[in-house]
């Protein structure tokens, strides 16, 4: 288990918890859009954080803290990633996990064990233009069954698409939809080319209008308890 990161306090990325976010390293995808790089590569220039160090700190922050996000990379390639789970619920701490929804078994043993609280799972294309979305192939068999364990289990979850330009067409989101809905959260984010990104040809392709997504939002939104561009 490699600490790539530590972002002490998010009032944004957990909903309803004031929360911190650990960053694990590597990822098996290779998002063009991706903006973190050194996560994905395991730069060895990277900051690491030891789990000692990590535990200490969330020691000191309970009472302060509701939660915890990992997040990556891919935090589901971590084999310890159960235990890392338990040793933050034996802190007492809420867990949501950040996915690319590729490891479903992983996700399932999660959810089953009562390891994790809440899970956000990127659904990054339609089935037929994943591999141009993160530029390797995948079997999207597990995607899907991935998305299939989130919705039938009981814990709160979101599922999030970035568009991006080159990669997407703006009807994408309805192809998306069919693959998803009816469930409880979807939120389209627009990519940005503001950060250094994994492919740097992207970073000087511009976003989609925002109009232009929010007439598919108020199309689609009906599949979903909660559906808004972020
Ligand atoms: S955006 Fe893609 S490449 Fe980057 S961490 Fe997420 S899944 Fe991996």
């Amino acid at each position: 288990m490699k600490i790539g990161g530590l972002q002490k306090t998010t009032l944004i990325d957990y909903p309803g918890e004031i929360a911190c976010i650990v960053f694990l390293t590597g990822c098996n995808f290779r998002c063009p859009f991706c903006y973190s790089k050194e996560l994905v590569y395991d730069d060895p220039n990277l900051f690491t954080l030891t789990e000692e160090d990590f535990f200490s700190f969330l020691k000191k922050r309970k009472g302060q803290l509701d939660g915890c996000v990992i997040c990556g990379g891919e935090p589901t390639l971590n084999k310890e990633i159960f235990d890392f789970c338990k040793k933050i619920k034996g802190l007492d701490y809420k867990i949501k996990l950040d996915t690319n929804g590729s490891n479903p078994d992983i996700i399932q043993k999660l959810i089953k064990g009562n390891l994790i609280d809440y899970i956000a799972m990127d659904v990054k294309a339609p089935f037929c233009k994943y591999a141009k979305a993160i530029g390797v192939k995948v079997d999207t068999k597990k995607i899907q069954t991935s998305i299939d364990i989130i919705k039938n289990s009981s814990i709160d979850y979101e599922f999030r698409t970035t568009i991006v330009p080159e990669i997407h067409e703006i009807g994408d989101i309805k192809k998306i939809v069919k693959q998803i809905a009816p469930a409880k959260k979807f939120f389209i984010q627009n990519f940005r080319n503001d950060k250094d990104l994994l492919s740097p040809h992207f970073n000087q392709v511009a976003s989609f209008d925002e109009c232009e997504i929010q007439k598919v939002i108020n199309e689609i939104k009906q599949y979903f308890e909660i559906c808004y561009l972020r």
